[in-house]
């Protein structure tokens, strides 16, 4: 014998398990509703590279181009070149060399791969102007621009060490006569020559 409060509780029971199978249904309705709809935001969504080509325009006056041919930087007026691949879209700009007729590319999407970033000269300078700001002492082309950092400290060191051995040479060359201890010393000399450079 079930008792009042039993009764209540398994009737409490019974109204949410129905109402659990109901909205499990809606639940799936609304799930199945919501993914076609992202479905469709997705497709309708522009890609990066659209969005990339749509801020371009479909000429340009002027732009840098690099010719692999005569392997000169110029500039020309371009167009662009649009390819539709699997729901993708690629875009390049297009001019022709002025020296042998050649087209030359150069990318709008997939900029970083650009070729032209490798060959053409120009970019190579400008890439050496910047060089020479961030360059550090012992790097190559350093010295030649901004002399040697250390050439006062490397020149005092020499004579501290030159006088050393003077002062050295002089009390071990005492016993010889003077013609043999300016001998000793210009061997000497030629020595520390040899091992530092001169001067
Ligand atoms: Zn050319």
């Amino acid at each position: 014998m079930e008792t009042r409060e039993q009764k209540q509780i398994r009737r409490q029971l019974d109204e949410v398990q129905g109402g659990t199978a109901e909205q499990i249904r809606l639940q799936k309705r609304i799930t199945d509703i919501q993914f076609h709809f992202k479905q469709d935001r997705e497709k309708a969504k522009p890609t990066r590279n659209q969005l990339i080509v749509k801020d371009t325009a479909p000429y340009m006056k002027e732009y840098d181009f690099w010719c692999k041919n005569c392997q000169i930087d110029f500039r020309a007026p371009c167009y662009r070149y649009i390819v539709h691949l699997s729901n993708d879209v690629y875009a390049s700009w297009r001019a022709i060399c002025p020296e042998c007729d050649t087209q030359c590319v150069r990318h709008i999407t997939d900029r970083l791969h650009d070729p032209y970033y490798d060959h053409s000269r120009y970019i190579l300078r400008q890439r050496n102007i910047y060089m020479k700001d961030v360059l550090k002492d012992g790097q190559y082309g350093f010295r030649t621009l901004y002399g040697d950092p250390y050439e006062a400290f490397t020149k005092r060191k020499m004579e501290d060490e030159l006088r050393l051995f003077e002062d050295v040479s002089g009390m071990g060359y005492k016993h010889l006569g003077r013609k043999e201890r300016e001998e000793a010393r210009a061997r000497e000399e030629l020595k520390q020559e040899r091992l530092y450079g001169k001067g």
